[in-house]
């Protein structure tokens, strides 16, 4: 029996095991909502803020734009128009416009569309003079020469005013579509956090369970499933009475562990239950003192072998053996000789040259008794002739310091080769035939034929 000798290391219960993993999970479940929560309200406020500040934002650059479009047409037309009255009617709606900047938070817009304004009155102002020029005759052709240049001069003016208002409306241009980008590129940049955030919560999300369940089933698999298939295992080895065997490693669950050293200790139980139960046996069903089967065991040999269906001619024969003249060996060289003479003789019983099936008993006192199955009278005889002459070839020590003893032994013999033999009935018919083979003078063979006849063979 092997000691459970497994090297101690420390070990958890199986509920501890448990509640840590139910521990786990819920603090897992808890981090994950939370962290959904933290997440989605922040998407939340993003989409709040865009939808609030940056859409409308965004909306006002538009009717910025369109306004800046259409101012930019309007200075253009009052530098082209001709007359006082088109241009006062086209500054009145650049005046209108440039105040529409109003709400423009960077005051950029403000200020720049006020210089439009004002340019644009310059252009006005200054076409006007030049009008005022134009109309007035002069007597000498010097004067009108130096009115030609006056207005000139003062074309030249409008047109340096019309290139600096366009100036401004380009500078309003740029710095509309460069807050536009950058309100665009603000919300690209919140899309793209957010689309960073949550590929990264959702991927540890999904992941961590998955090397949560990954590391439970490889935990599992080393920490229960082997341990319960050792345990198994050695159960099974003591159903097939063998040994148990020591695990490598104690399991690291404690109730494992127990129950494996429960086995171990029944596996123990077991193998001295077995132990005990073969001496026990061997006992019940064996001589002590030759190893021989006892009487018992050789009268349910018997029985059996006489009630198997197969019983037919060659059936089953008996050897009745009797040592002549025991008594006197006793008396002469004591019960120790005595003895091994009994024995002698039973090795004798074991070592025969036959192979069939057969069994040698020790039936009492110095009496033997052999079964021989599928034997033919003709072969029962051919053999207890055999067993006669070894035995009387036997030389035995003495143990007095006198030379070898022999013996000599008379055998009966009978066959049966029908169903209805009781073991009663061969063992007597055997028994008559050893009482002739005594009465015949000893060391010679007799069998007892069917009818209860004797016939000597040796
Ligand atoms: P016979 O030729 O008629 O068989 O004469 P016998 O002396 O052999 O027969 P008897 O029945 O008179 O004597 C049998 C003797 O066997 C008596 C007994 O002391 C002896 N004996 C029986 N069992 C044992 C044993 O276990 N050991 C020893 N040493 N002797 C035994
Ligand atoms: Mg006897
Ligand atoms: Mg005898």
């Amino acid at each position: 029996m092997e000691e459970n000798s497994a090297p101690k290391r420390r070990q958890l219960s199986l509920s501890a095991v448990a509640r840590f993993l139910l521990l786990g999970v819920v603090a897992y479940t808890l981090i994950a909502a939370a962290f959904s929560f933290v997440f989605l309200k922040r998407i939340e406020t993003q989409a709040n803020f865009t939808r609030d500040v940056q859409i409308p934002l965004i909306l006002t650059q538009t009717r910025n734009a369109v306004k800046i479009e259409r101012l930019s047409s309007l200075v253009r037309s009052i530098f082209l128009a001709k007359d006082r009255r088109l241009e006062r009617q086209i500054q009145l709606q650049i005046q209108a416009l440039a105040q529409g900047f109003s709400f423009d938070h960077h005051g950029f817009l403000v200020e720049r569309s006020q210089k439009v304004a004002d340019e644009a009155k310059t252009i006005a102002k200054l076409r006007q003079q030049a009008r005022d020029k134009e109309s007035s005759t002069q007597p000498s052709p010097s004067a009108n020469s130096i009115d030609a240049r006056v207005v000139d001069e003062l074309d030249r003016l409008a047109t340096q005013a019309y290139e600096r208002a366009i100036h401004d409306l380009d500078a309003m241009g740029t710095q509309l579509s460069g807050d536009a980008a950058v309100v665009a590129d603000n919300i690209a940049s919140e899309i793209q956090n957010s689309a960073s955030y949550m590929q990264v919560g959702w991927l540890l999300i999904l992941v961590v369970p998955g090397l949560f369940a990954v590391t439970i089933l490889i935990a599992a698999k080393h920490h229960l499933a082997a341990p319960i298939g050792a345990a198994i295992k050695n159960l099974e080895r003591i159903g097939r009475n063998e040994p148990v065997l020591t695990l490598e490693r104690l399991p690291l669950i404690s109730e494992l562990a127990m129950i494996d050293a429960a086995i171990v200790a029944y596996g123990q139980v077991s193998d001295d239950l077995h132990r005990t139960n073969s001496i026990l046996q061997g006992l019940a069903e064996k001589d002590p003192l030759t190893g021989l089967a006892n009487r018992r065991t050789f009268e349910s040999y018997l029985a059996a072998v006489l009630t198997r269906p197969a019983i037919s001619s060659p059936g089953v024969a008996i050897m009745m053996i009797d040592i002549d003249h025991f008594k006197s060996v006793n008396d002469t060289f004591g019960h120790l000789a005595g003895d091994r003479s009994l024995v002698a003789v039973a090795n004798v019983l074991t070592s025969v040259p036959w192979q069939a099936n057969h069994l040698a008993a020790r039936y009492g006192g110095e009496e033997f008794v052999v079964v021989l199955e599928e034997c033919s009278l003709e072969q029962a005889i051919e053999r207890a002739e055999w067993l006669r002459r070894s035995v009387q070839e036997l030389n035995i020590e003495t143990g007095t310091g006198q030379p070898f003893l022999r013996l000599t032994a008379s055998v009966g013999v009978a066959v049966s080769n029908s169903v209805s033999d009781q073991p009663s009935d061969i063992i007597a018919r055997a028994d008559r035939a050893l009482y002739t083979a005594k009465k015949s003078g000893r060391n010679n063979v007799q069998v007892a034929s069917l009818d209860i006849g004797i016939s000597k063979a040796g």
